[in-house]
């Protein structure tokens, strides 16, 4: 068994979190690192190809898609702009983000409660590149025992540039991933031309570096330790779970006194020991040993053990994706309430995006000259109109107070402007609250916008006459 290395406040906490929780999910590791992973096939890989494969398509195939003659998904820093499809979200806009995250975890919450981590096991990208590094370094070197023979010192040359090999396509596949990345946020037309007349910015190139260094160790070494000691989501899932969560289990009960396939032994538990369960696990774990929160919840010992039970002629399911006890969902009340929760943060998000205006503006009253009144006794009121066009196209914008027109603008597509305005009245019209007319002349498209006039004059007099 590894011990895991222990930084001295974190373990006094964890000590200290143990002590008051007997919940608490315990982790036995079994190999000595490097833990070789042997590939098997079954439903849950199945499974996670499923999943996992369109998420991948859609990560590497999204920065080449355009919409409207732009990147389809596009976080422009710069421009402070996210384009999203046809959505044009902007940084002040970051409030519908923070309403989507919690959602997103109100939705993580449900999941969890309900099927255990799926999300570690199908989904996270962690999972879905270790995978893909375990396969490549399958194909190319081999298999675990070869692996593990290569790792004691005992491998051919042969086995060596194989090898080698596999870290050269490693790291093509982690530049691959890098280079996606920043596609989100630098076009990929504008990546090209830069690559070709050979002026990469010293900024795409530090995160081309540290994406790509970061995405082979994390793949390719660190691997389980990222979630077994850097997940926070693998430390907080025993507060998520209860005994009617589904996770993977193993049946002790039917697979012990486990030990060697012998049929005529009718005292043997089902388990006949052959460790391949332990083998295939991408998080070096034996789940024998019980839950763990190094167990992703991925189902590839459920693969491999139900293939041993199947070759001994045995009943699948000794490993199985179960709940301990099976309650109705109605009976549940806090998987409700997450569920709940979510569906009310997505849809607040949702109506709040669709009812943004396309034209953000706002007035500010002109601290420095609050008024002025000029000789031929006209009071004049002066703001300072800000104008965001947050739509597509282009708006030619004309502000109206009352019926006279104030302001003739044209914005571009996301342009913002300032204009300062001057609303004129009599020296004897009271304080009011008025309201600014702006309107598009390509779409017709109204805003009302609310403005206090004032008058010190009237109402200076006001108060000497009630005096
Ligand atoms: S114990 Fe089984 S389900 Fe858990 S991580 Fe290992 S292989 Fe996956
Ligand atoms: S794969 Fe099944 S039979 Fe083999 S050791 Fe694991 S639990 Fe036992």
């Amino acid at each position: 068994m590894v011990m895991i290395p222990r930084i001295p406040l974190l373990s006094a906490l964890l000590a200290s979190t143990r002590r008051h929780n007997s919940n608490r999910i315990p982790l036995h590791v079994v190999d000595e690192p490097p833990h070789r992973v042997r590939l098997t096939n079954g439903l849950f890989r199945l499974w996670r190809r499923v999943i996992g494969w369109p998420l991948l398509a859609l990560f590497f195939i999204t920065p080449w898609l355009s919409w409207q003659g732009k990147p389809a998904v596009f976080f422009d820093l710069n421009a402070q702009q996210f384009h999203i499809g046809g959505w044009l979200l902007w940084s002040e806009d970051l409030l519908l983000l923070s309403g989507l995250l919690i959602g997103g975890a109100f939705a993580l919450f449900f999941v969890s409660m309900y099927a255990g981590r799926l999300w570690c096991g199908f989904s996270c990208p962690q999972t879905v590149w270790t995978f893909m590094f375990i396969w490549l370094e399958e194909q190319i070197e081999g298999s675990r025992q070869m692996r593990r023979k290569l790792d004691q010192g005992k491998g051919t040359r042969q086995q060596k540039v194989r090898r080698a090999l596999k870290f050269v396509v490693w790291g093509l596949l982690s530049l691959a991933t890098a280079i996606t990345m920043i596609a989100y946020f630098y076009p990929l037309a504008q990546w090209w031309a830069d690559v070709i007349q050979g002026d990469i910015s010293s900024v795409a190139t530090f995160w081309l570096i540290l994406i790509s260094t970061l995405t082979f160790l994390n793949a390719g070494w660190l691997r389980e330790s990222v979630c077994t000691h850097m997940c926070p989501y693998s430390r907080f899932q025993s507060v998520m779970f209860d005994n009617q969560t589904r996770t993977v289990r193993y049946d002790t009960g039917r697979g012990e006194p486990r030990g060697k396939h012998n049929p005529d032994n009718t005292s043997a538990g089902d388990c006949i020991d052959c460790g391949l369960c332990v083998q295939v696990c991408p998080t070096n774990i034996d789940i024998r040993d019980g839950l763990q929160i190094a167990c992703i919840d991925c189902g590839a010992c459920i693969d491999a053990c139900d293939k041993v039970m199947r070759q001994i002629g045995r009943a699948t399911g000794l490993i199985t994706y179960q709940p301990e006890q099976q309650l109705s969902p109605l009976q549940r009340w806090r998987l409700w309430g997450y569920g709940v929760l979510a569906a009310t943060a997505f849809i607040v998000v949702t109506l709040n995006t669709l009812l943004q205006p396309p034209l953000h503006a706002s007035l500010e009253r002109d601290r420095l000259t609050l008024y002025q009144l000029t000789p031929d006794d006209t009071l004049i009121n002066r703001y300072t109109l800000k104008l965001h066009n947050r739509s597509h196209r282009d708006m030619q914008l004309t502000v109206y107070d009352q019926q006279h027109a104030v302001l003739h603008t044209t914005l571009s597509a996301g342009q913002r402007a300032a204009h300062s305005l001057d609303i004129e009245r009599t020296t004897d019209t009271p304080a009011q609250t008025l309201a600014l007319r702006i309107e598009d002349q390509h779409t017709g498209y109204q805003q009302e916008l609310p403005l206090h006039f004032i008058n010190p004059a009237v109402r200076g007099a006001r108060i000497a006459a009630r005096e």
